[in-house]
């Protein structure tokens, strides 16, 4: 039986799978403030403060703009249910998992989805004639989806010209980003995109449980052009802005801490400066990448198009990737992710996100690593590893 009446004191884990990342103390001691109602003005005012620190983040000037209550699932969702109607055609680009969630998404819509895929490791592009070939295969396409940040991968695919790609076609971009807000460089307006949505628990530094979205006038002008109503209530990006708007009506309860949360994570983002915040992402990415190289493992994605909050690594032949995983859990408190899809039992994940991409974050994984494959058949240089991240950092 469990011990439901103890207190539960959650032990000390250093977050560095594929999100959860590790939370900055002053985002956990805003959400343990008193809570406010949700159309008080002084919480209105939070929401405002959210709302302009996001612009800037996502690097737009985008009207509708906002919070979706829920985790990056929930504004994916909101993306392809307020961009699509019933029979509209949607081409995903799919180069790992969330590509296809995407595409799930986007059929469960009602959308006519086609898919053109890229190998996993590797991005969407820069060959686009796969993808443009099926966009003009189909009348009127309406959506072009893709990821980013692929998480399940570590591939980072250039946005520009997808975007340069769906609007000679009279298509709108939506791209996921949920892995790079905040940690890679994302220019919304700079770029042209259409609809871009977020998470709060990987770059931002925040708990699970927002997910930032921006839409441009291009999809918002789709959006009133719409014949049918948005078949979700929650995620009706219309009724969303005007909750969000200078004149707000009610319609869900806010997540109150959340939003406080986010308000603080924010913050923390503004102080550091956006791209010094890029730059620490792509610092501490290089050294945990040399260590691992140093260790004699393989790097998944492909060269020139690696993620810096997350970096997949293969797992060799004969080693018990699970037990591995384990024992960094258990041994030394560090949390990294398994293979996802495709990558399940190949790889593993390693998560530098936010808070969690420190230079100690990266040494203490490195170090731990070497212990545990030195206790077992599994032969590694100790020392090398960490001694490659510390030359990386140095230089
Ligand atoms: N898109 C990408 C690229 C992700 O990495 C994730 C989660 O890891 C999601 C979407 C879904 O987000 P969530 O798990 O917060 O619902």
């Amino acid at each position: 039986m469990s011990d439901y009446l103890a207190e539960f004191t959650p032990p000390h884990r250093i977050l560095m799978g594929p999100g959860p990342s590790g939370v900055n103390h002053r985002v956990l001691q805003a959400m343990a403030a008193p809570l406010l109602g949700h159309l008080d003005p002084v919480f209105l005012g939070v929401m405002r403060d959210v709302r302009e620190m996001l612009l800037r983040v996502f690097r737009t000037s985008n009207d509708l703009t906002l919070a979706v209550p829920g985790t990056g699932s929930a504004a994916m969702e909101a993306a392809l249910c307020n961009t699509i109607e019933p029979g509209d055609h949607a081409v995903i680009a799919v180069n790992g998992y969330f590509g296809g969630r995407m595409a799930d998404v986007a059929a469960r819509c009602g959308a006519e989805v086609h898919t053109v895929n890229f190998p996993w490791g590797t991005p969407v592009g820069p060959d686009l004639t796969a993808l443009e070939d099926e966009v003009k295969r189909h009348p009127r396409v309406k959506v072009v989806g893709m990821v980013h940040a692929e998480t399940s991968t570590g591939v980072l695919s250039p946005l520009k010209d997808v975007a340069g790609l769906a609007h000679r076609h009279g298509a709108l971009l939506i791209a996921d980003a949920v892995t790079s807000l905040g940690g890679e460089e994302l220019d919304v307006d700079g770029w042209d995109v259409d609809v871009c949505y977020s998470g709060t628990q990987k770059c931002l530094g925040g708990p699970p449980g927002l997910s930032p979205i921006t839409v441009g006038e291009r999809a918002v002008r789709a959006f009133s052009g719409r014949e049918t109503r948005v078949q979700s209530f929650y995620l009706d990006l219309g009724l969303l802005r005007t909750y969000w708007s200078d004149v707000p009506a009610y319609h869900h309860t806010a997540p109150i801490s959340l939003v406080y949360a986010l308000r603080e994570g924010l913050r923390l983002v503004m102080e550091e400066g956006l791209e010094a915040r890029i730059r620490r992402h792509a610092v501490n990415a290089a050294a945990l990448r040399a260590g691992l190289e140093a260790l004699g493992f393989e790097l998944f994605a492909q060269p020139g198009y690696r993620l810096n909050p997350l970096t997949t690594v293969r797992v060799p032949d004969g080693i018990d990737e699970a037990s591995v995983r384990r024992a960094l859990l258990t041994d030394y408190g560090i949390e990294i992710g398994a293979g996802l899809g495709e990558t399940a039992g190949r790889v593993w994940r390693v998560g530098l996100m936010g808070d969690s991409s420190k230079e100690e974050n990266v040494l203490a994984f490195l170090s731990a690593l070497e212990r545990i494959l030195g206790a077992g058949e599994y032969e590694v240089a100790q020392g090398a590893g960490v001694a490659a991240a510390q030359r990386s950092l140095a230089s």
